[in-house]
């Protein structure tokens, strides 16, 4: 066994605090890192809290985890000991379903096995996640990182990275197009990045009238107070693609009246209770509102390398752990540029 010491939490009711456990020792295709930095994802706050439901206690939460391999199993080809390594929400799957086979292993017929909070499926533990010293993970589900890349800002890529990517690329955002971004916190500052690395035409939807400078130095060509319905209307039925990455319930209404004709929503913030709908929104425009998850193994690696090719990594606010109950509490009040990130050292 590894003994790993982290920060966790025995119940909902709790604040996160040091905790020691112990992980698998890596396998013939298994890779042990030690983690450096580890980003902070509303979906760590949201699981603490067992907001979602199914939460299992003690909880490690993290999977933003960047780190230098320091064991390699027998067979393993992709990395060596002392490389970086970088590992994010999903950590096995079952391999053989057809979304598994095509690289898409988030939408696995089984579940995808997550860093945190899942039943491992080597040896039937639960997953602990990346607020913690080390990690071990089968390589297949480990990336590299790009050598010019600040390794604290490669962190947030693992999730809010991928998440936003893979559905802006699922929906073709590029030249041409104009785009929405809704909330501007961790996964929507990385979706306006990406937006406008992408060429589209790109508008940021903000509740927060102090971020539009920021929105713009990210890469909006427009911004809107979403609290502003003159300033909202003045876009009725004017967007190819709206991505929401709001945390907390909220009206969809407002943006699907933005749609063009054939128009898409899709949903990747998961507040913890469901919208209520206008259908003719949607059915007048023949519009379409869908979600999407992470990304698969092959397109993380991809944006990944994407990230490198154009100097894109998260904006970060590096903490020491001892902070995080704290950091939570300001991503609550939304007070977070644009993503915190714990310097593992800390752990001491
Ligand atoms: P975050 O950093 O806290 O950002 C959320 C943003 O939502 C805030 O910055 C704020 O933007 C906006 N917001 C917050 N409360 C609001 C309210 N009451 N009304 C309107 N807007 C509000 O969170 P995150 O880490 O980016 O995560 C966002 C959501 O995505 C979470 O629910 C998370 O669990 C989910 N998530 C999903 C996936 C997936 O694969 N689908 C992956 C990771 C995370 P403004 O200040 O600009 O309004
Ligand atoms: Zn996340």
């Amino acid at each position: 066994m590894l003994v790993s010491k982290g920060y966790g939490t025995p119940n909902a009711q709790s604040p996160l605090g040091p905790f020691a456990f112990s992980r698998r020792e890596p396998g013939p295709n298994d890779i042990a890192v030690e983690i450096l930095y580890c980003g902070v994802c509303h979906t760590d706050l949201h699981q603490v809290r067992n907001e979602w439901g199914g939460s299992r206690y003690p909880m490690v939460p993290g999977h933003e985890i960047v780190g230098r391999v320091n064991q390699v199993g027998g067979a393993v080809k992709k990395f060596k000991v002392g490389q970086i390594a970088a590992i994010g929400v999903i950590i096995d799957s079952c391999r053989k379903c057809p979304s598994c086979l095509h690289g898409e292993e988030q939408y696995c017929d089984e579940g995808p096995t997550d860093a945190y909070n899942s039943v491992d499926r080597v040896d039937g533990s639960i997953t602990k996640g990346g607020y913690s010293d080390n990690y071990v993970a089968d390589e297949r589900f480990a990336h590299t990182v790009p050598a010019n890349l600040d390794l604290a800002g490669v962190a947030p890529l693992l999730c809010a990275g991928i998440t936003t990517y893979s559905p802006l690329r699922h929906w073709n955002v590029g030249p041409g197009k104009k785009v929405g971004v809704v909330g501007l916190g961790g996964l929507g500052h990385m979706a306006l990045k990406f937006a406008h690395s992408f060429g589209a035409h790109v508008m940021q939807f903000t509740t927060s009238a102090r971020k539009i400078d920021d929105a713009l130095r990210l890469g909006a060509n427009e911004v809107v107070l979403s609290t502003d319905a003159n300033a909202m209307k003045a876009h009725t039925k004017s967007f190819d693609f709206i991505l929401d990455a709001v945390s907390a319930p909220h009206s969809l209404d407002p943006y699907t009246a933005l749609l063009k004709k054939e128009g898409t929503m899709a949903l990747v913030g998961l507040p913890d209770k469901p919208p209520v709908l206008n259908v003719g929104n949607l059915i007048f425009k023949r519009a379409a509102l869908s979600g999407s998850i992470i990304g698969g193994m092959p397109e993380t690696q991809q944006m990944l390398d994407y990230c490198g090719q154009h100097n894109i990594t998260a904006e970060v606010e590096i903490i020491p752990i001892q902070k995080i109950n704290e950091a939570f509490e300001r991503l609550l009040r939304q007070d977070v540029k644009y993503r915190f990130v714990i310097d593992m050292n800390s752990l001491g």
